[in-house]
């Protein structure tokens, strides 16, 4: 399994306070011998540059500020896709080939900009229904506009991320995929402060902080040791054809 985590801001407009947590996330992902991919809003990696990234942990793009990529001019889209790419590789100084689009939507028109720009994949799809954002229930790898573009796994009618998960814990617990080929978690769930969002805070609101890391330990236990998406790349891109 491929884990990816959505490093922003706390919550939309909110503090960096998450980013804290980042060395004790990378320990519990030591401890299962685990990879993973960060997507990082560019606007903040400064911050998580200070805090450092362990090698073994790619560092992928989820834009520059974080906003929704349906609702922007076209020059804005390529901006946040060019430039959030830039500012990462320039402060880590490592080379970023994946891109996740903020709320996972992507217009499709875009995947031609992400390849101009030289990305190989993206993580911008994630299965399930998710109203105002997404309808989607297809998980199979695609190329689109000469871009890979790998879904986030689902469960019942979710994506297979730590919100969801959460939220009907532990009633999810037994609808949990048996192959997820890709999960994803943001550091701000584990933070105890729930967001100040009204309707969106509640629902985010639920078993977060302690709770949130023993489900994501329970998770790691089940299909660790993790992936990143650079890792898979490399390992399987010639048996399974995602050729570079
Ligand atoms: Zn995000």
């Amino acid at each position: 399994m491929i884990l990816t985590l959505d490093v922003e801001r706390d919550w939309e407009r909110g503090g960096t306070k998450n980013l804290e947590l980042l060395p004790k996330i990378f320990d519990l992902l030591e401890d299962h011998d685990s990879r993973a991919t960060l997507f990082i809003v560019s606007s903040i990696a400064g911050e998580v540059s200070e805090i450092g990234v362990p090698k073994k942990f790619e560092i992928a793009s989820h834009g520059k500020t974080h906003i929704r990529l349906d609702r922007a001019e076209r020059e804005k889209v390529r901006e946040e896709i060019v430039e959030s790419k830039r500012e990462l590789e320039e402060l880590f100084k490592r080379k970023v080939t994946g891109f996740r689009a903020p709320y996972f939507v992507l217009p499709k028109n875009s995947y031609g900009i992400l390849k101009e720009a030289g990305y190989i994949y993206s993580s911008s799809r994630a299965f399930g229904i998710f109203p105002g954002r997404y309808v989607n229930f297809s998980t199979r790898p695609e190329k689109i506009g000469g871009v890979w573009e790998f879904p986030v796994s689902g469960f019942l009618i979710f994506n297979f991320g730590l919100s969801w998960i959460r939220l009907f814990w532990p009633f999810s617990r037994f609808f949990l995929p048996s192959a997820p080929q890709v999960f994803y978690f943001h550091p701000t769930e584990l933070l105890e402060e729930a967001p100040k969002l009204g309707l969106i805070g509640k629902f985010y609101g639920r078993n977060r902080g302690k709770k949130a890391w023993e489900i994501l330990e329970e998770i790691m236990a089940r299909y660790g040791p993790t992936e990143s998406f650079a890792y898979y790349l490399r390992t399987y891109s010639r048996s399974s054809g995602f050729e570079r």
